[in-house]
């Protein structure tokens, strides 16, 4: 099998937020869709391992705040590449407001974003699939929406040519991991992208 051909499947990039017992957090996701429009439905598929996901998990309500062009790599590393499990990600980020269920959405290079309460949970093993029935959405700008191509494309910042480091590197965020056979089971520290994911360099 080619894994390389999951990378032809198309995608945007979204700032998913949830509020449990006075806590903020939010994480990115691409697994979204549309699923039904009578009702409103979208599904969602987030990593367990996402502080995030058990928030929803637990609570059942989630925003979500669609990125758009003129989102920089800082938007990705700030909600993607550090946890809430250790990191306050709202203590100081100021692009943000809580909507009508109390939960924060993304203020700054979003161009929609949606209020959902889930009604289903499907466990995919690694991921959680989250079906849940929109509640609210508004549309935030006229910006197009940031694809997974656009962030693999013109957002990651470029790989050091000159790097004189061996080992593997990640695709999705280009952690670089030194050694001379990457485990198995490997899991990226910043993204949690599988070993599947990294590239011998
Ligand atoms: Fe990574």
């Amino acid at each position: 099998m080619d894994n390389q051909a999951f990378f032809k499947i198309g995608y945007g990039l979204y700032v998913v937020t949830a509020h449990e017992n006075g806590k903020d957090n939010g994480c990115i996701v691409n697994a979204v869709m549309q699923a039904t429009n009578t009702p409103n439905r979208l599904v969602l598929a987030i990593n367990r391992e996402n502080l995030t996901c058990e928030m929803i998990s637990r609570t059942n309500r989630f925003n979500l705040s669609v990125l758009c062009h003129g989102t920089d790599f800082e938007m990705f590393r700030h909600f993607g590449f550090q946890s809430g499990k250790t990191v306050d990600k709202f203590a100081d980020f100021q692009d943000a407001r809580r909507s009508e269920n109390g939960i924060y959405y993304i203020t700054k290079n979003t161009n929609a974003y949606f209020s959902a309460t889930t009604t289903q949970t499907i466990d995919l093993g690694t991921h959680l699939l989250f079906v849940a029935d929109v509640d609210a959405a508004e549309v935030l700008s006229d910006q197009p929406t940031v694809t997974y191509t656009d962030y693999q494309e013109k957002i990651k910042p470029k790989p050091e040519k000159s790097s004189e480091k061996k080992g593997w590197r990640c695709k999705i965020c280009g952690y670089i991991y030194e050694g001379e056979e990457l485990p198995e089971d490997f899991i990226c520290p910043l993204c949690k992208h599988p070993a599947s994911d990294f590239e011998r360099l």
